[in-house]
């Protein structure tokens, strides 16, 4: 069984970056970049493609993931790279199994959720 967020940020060295998918719905992941900086809290988190169809600013995010470094990180920093990975795949606003529009992420990623 694959490791929460919250758990593989606890698993993880001071200074590093680990990149995971965390699953939500059937074959779909949506897709993490973990930065952890000397301590692992407080976490910090940025999210981009709620809306499927907005590629700017999950490239834009893409950016950011690669560019920080965790070594100069006080907490950590949960980087969300495509929040609704059904409607990326399908090039739509909404989330397509139900035009929900709510990312997918976000009940996987509640404080209860990942332990916090
Ligand atoms: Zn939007």
């Amino acid at each position: 069984m694959a490791l929460s967020a919250s758990e593989t940020l606890a698993a993880m060295e001071p200074g590093t970056r680990s990149v995971v998918d965390l699953p939500v719905e059937d074959d779909l992941g949506v897709p993490l970049t973990l930065l952890r900086g000397h301590a692992e809290r407080p976490v910090g988190a940025v999210v981009a493609g709620v809306h499927g169809d907005e590629v700017e600013g999950m490239a834009a995010l893409g950016d950011v993931a690669r560019s920080l470094d965790p070594t100069a990180l006080a907490g950590s920093l949960v980087v969300v790279h495509a929040a609704n990975p059904a409607g990326v795949r399908a090039g739509t606003r909404l989330h397509p199994p139900d035009d929900g529009d709510r990312p997918a992420c976000c009940d996987a990623l509640q404080p209860s959720a990942a332990g916090a």
